[in-house]
């Protein structure tokens, strides 16, 4: 396929990319672009070379489908091009609309001259990924715009709207017009005034208390990277922009690069950024099946979940029925979605005019007859098959045909909801997580009837809302919750052997989880685990569910809301103060237990929680819950609170070593009183591990 079209007019060629959808500069680009600078080159009709973009987009920079590829390095690469950009004999204009980021960028910096349009996006984003611009970027962009504003956009990695750019170096011509037009009149000047050939590489960049400066830089910026390496090599490429010839800095920049390519932190980034493009691929639903059109959505129930979903539909545009059985239920939820959006309404987000117009997105009412023409209802009422039953069979004689119908279980068995309506095949779990309206993760659950059509329409109006959305299928817990379950009760096994809930937190926190498995069970409210194992007790009277938190329930301590749970906390702070009544409760319950406290370590508080994490993660895949491992993976950085540096659990596996992972399991199985289920090593995992895969790397996955 061609990717770049040649055109001459006027003396001058035009070399446009042609690789939607953003211009990405893959190999056959490549390829194609120094193919066509040597023909214009050789050309004696051609006087200048203009390069632009097809589809009002100059280049969004490297093809991400050739990471980790041998492609993303073949011959010629993206430097390559950029030398022969630099060195061609005859002045080459990059004609810069739209988007323009990354390699895209550093390849118009290259260029002789650049003529820009407003409503351009410029960027250079490595840093996101980890990394820093490797073809050039750290050491033009400071020739063009200077040190400082430089590095904030190298730093940053955020996106500038190119009219702010407009009267800098950066662009030697900018207006708004038409901008071929621009760029070939511009291109006939550079020749009729003979503008020669003018490099970025020959502009001379000079600082004054350049070092104090770059120190000031680093203080401030190791304060914010955290565990992130490339923030403060982007320094380091700048500081030698400034104190080194050229060609010097360029080494430079490439060193750091290589590190940085190379380190654990940017191959998880990779790795999330890839995932998250792979988790909206079904595997067996077509990427065009035709998606049924959702203009306005029915939402049953204005409680904790309701509004929170409530607010993710109408930020997205999306009208909304909002059903409840009471008025006063109604007018609570009500004035619990005014109260979320007084945040944003503070922070300068949101103004009040924009409030109302999303608030006049919403029709509360009482009646199901209300939701007769919605394209997609969500219910979110109590956590009760009774009552799910009596929504769902009501759901069956009201609604539309052909709507979806989808669930916010968070634990009950999807298709039996499905069974309640003569249409399982529109029925599908929208499983959101609270607050729903900030949290990005979704799991979306297909049922065993659910309609290819319903998933792909599901999957779309996530993306719509924003969210991240993961396929799960059924099963007790979903990808998530059914791990966390697992994290959970080693998290507790851990304070049997003789740990406290402030240790166990405190490991784990500096693995990097945004909080530890106590500190988020006081957050959510410990009731929730007690009321069901206490159903759990009643529905199998011969299994033993019984945990130290449940003495801790009956004492009235639920968490936050009442003061206190595994800590203690002075009313209006959320911090948590260690209390020696829950330690006494704790060694109480071990007595009872017969158990000898141990010593604990940091290490064995990560092995065994984050480990169960893997082993479970390692079923569901197994089992066909989840897709691929990376979808695993966005479920617990999204929903859970994973490290983004560490990539997800299943990542973190596959880095550990698969055979580190399973030995470690194998020992802890073998131990006196380990639960088989939670520590026989998965079969998968002793598979892939014997094998010398990873989980990743395996079927469906993207890297
Ligand atoms: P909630 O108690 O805060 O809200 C439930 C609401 O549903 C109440 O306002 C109630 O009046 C209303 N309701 C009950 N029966 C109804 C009916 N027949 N018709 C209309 N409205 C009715 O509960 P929640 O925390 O919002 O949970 C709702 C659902 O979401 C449950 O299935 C729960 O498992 C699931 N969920 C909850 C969370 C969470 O963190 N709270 C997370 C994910 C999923």
């Amino acid at each position: 396929m061609n990717k770049l079209s040649f055109e001459i007019k006027d003396g001058i060629a035009v070399l446009e990319l042609d690789n939607p959808p953003v211009n990405s500069l893959g190999i056959e680009l490549r390829e194609a672009l120094v193919a066509a600078l040597e023909r214009a080159n050789a050309d004696p009709g051609v006087e200048a070379i203009v390069i632009i973009g097809s589809g009002s987009v100059f280049s969004g920079g490297a093809d991400i489908r050739e990471f980790g590829t041998p492609k993303a390095v073949a011959h010629p690469n993206l430097r390559t091009v950029i030398s022969e950009i630099e060195d061609s004999g005859k002045p080459v204009i990059a004609a810069v609309g739209g988007v323009c980021m990354g390699g895209g960028l550093e390849l118009a910096m290259a260029c002789h001259y650049r003529v820009g349009v407003p409503g351009g996006k410029i960027a250079l984003p490595e840093v996101k990924l980890g990394l820093l611009p490797g073809a050039g970027g750290t050491q033009r962009l400071p020739r063009l715009l200077g040190v400082e504003a430089a590095l904030n956009i190298i730093v940053s990695g955020a996106t500038v709207a190119s009219e702010k750019l407009g009267g800098t170096p950066l662009f030697d011509a900018f207006a708004a017009g038409d901008l071929p037009g621009i760029a070939l009149t511009f291109a006939r000047r550079v020749v009729k005034e003979k503008m020669g050939l003018k490099k970025v590489r020959d502009l001379k960049l000079g600082m004054p208390n350049a070092e104090a400066y770059f120190q000031f830089a680093r203080n401030t910026i190791k304060s914010v990277a955290g565990p992130y390496p490339a923030p403060l090599a982007c320094v380091d490429a700048v500081a030698a922009a400034v104190g080194k010839p050229f060609d010097a800095g360029l080494k430079r920049e490439r060193e750091l690069f290589t590190t940085l390519m190379l380190s654990p932190e940017s191959a998880a980034l990779r790795h999330i950024f890839q995932a998250e493009r792979a988790a909206s691929h079904i595997l067996d639903v077509p990427d065009d099946t035709p998606i049924r059109p959702i203009a306005t959505v029915g939402v049953i129930g204005a409680g904790t979940m309701g509004g929170g979903i409530t607010m993710s539909l109408i930020n997205a545009g999306l009208p909304v029925v909002l059903l409840e059985t009471k008025q006063d239920a109604l007018d609570r939820g009500l004035a619990n979605i005014r109260r979320n959006y007084q945040g944003a309404l503070r922070k300068g987000t949101l103004n009040e005019a924009g409030l109302a117009q999303r608030l006049a997105l919403i029709t509360p009412t009482l009646d199901f007859a209300g939701l007769r023409d919605v394209d997609l209802v969500i219910e979110a009422v109590f956590e009760n098959m009774d009552v799910k039953r009596q929504v769902f069979e009501t759901l069956d004689g009201v609604v539309r045909q052909g709507a979806v119908l989808a669930s916010n279980t968070s634990a009950l068995n999807l298709d039996e909801i499905a069974k309640f309506t003569r249409r399982p095949q529109e029925v599908i779990g929208l499983h959101f997580f609270s607050p729903a309206n900030v949290m990005r993760l979704l799991e979306v659950v297909r049922g065993a009837k659910t309609a290819k059509d319903v998933l792909a329409t599901a999957m779309r109006l996530s993306k719509t809302m924003g969210k991240i959305a993961v396929v799960s299928g059924v099963c007790d817990g979903f990808i998530g919750n059914r791990m966390l379950a697992r994290y959970g009760a080693a998290a507790h096994d851990l304070i049997m052997f003789g740990a406290l809930p402030l240790e166990v937190d405190a490991a784990l926190q500096d693995f990097g989880m945004a909080m530890g498995p106590f500190r988020v069970g006081d957050l959510a409210g410990l009731d929730i685990g007690w009321a069901l194992r206490k159903r759990r007790s009643a529905e199998f009277p011969d299994r033993d569910f019984s945990n130290v938190s449940d003495v801790l329930c009956e004492a009235g301590r639920f968490g936050q809301k009442t003061g206190a749970g595994w800590y203690r906390y002075v009313q209006g702070s959320r911090d948590p103060i260690p209390d020696p009544e829950v330690t006494a409760i704790i060694e109480e319950y071990r007595r009872k237990k017969g158990i000898t406290p141990r010593k604990v370590s940091s290490q064995e508080i990560v092995e065994r929680c984050v480990y169960a994490l893997i082993n479970e993660g390692a079923r569901i895949l197994e089992d066909g819950i989840a897709q691929r491992a990376s979808d695993i993976d966005l479920v617990y950085l999204n929903g859970y609170g994973f490290p983004a540096y560490r990539g997800g659990p299943m990542f973190y596996a596959d880095q550990t070593g698969l055979h580190v992972v399973a030995r470690a399991l194998q020992r802890i199985a073998a131990q006196p009183g380990s639960d088989p289920a939670a520590w026989t090593p998965a079969p998968l995992l002793t598979r892939l591990s014997k094998q010398g895969q990873t989980f990743n790397g395996s079927k469906g996955s993207p890297t």
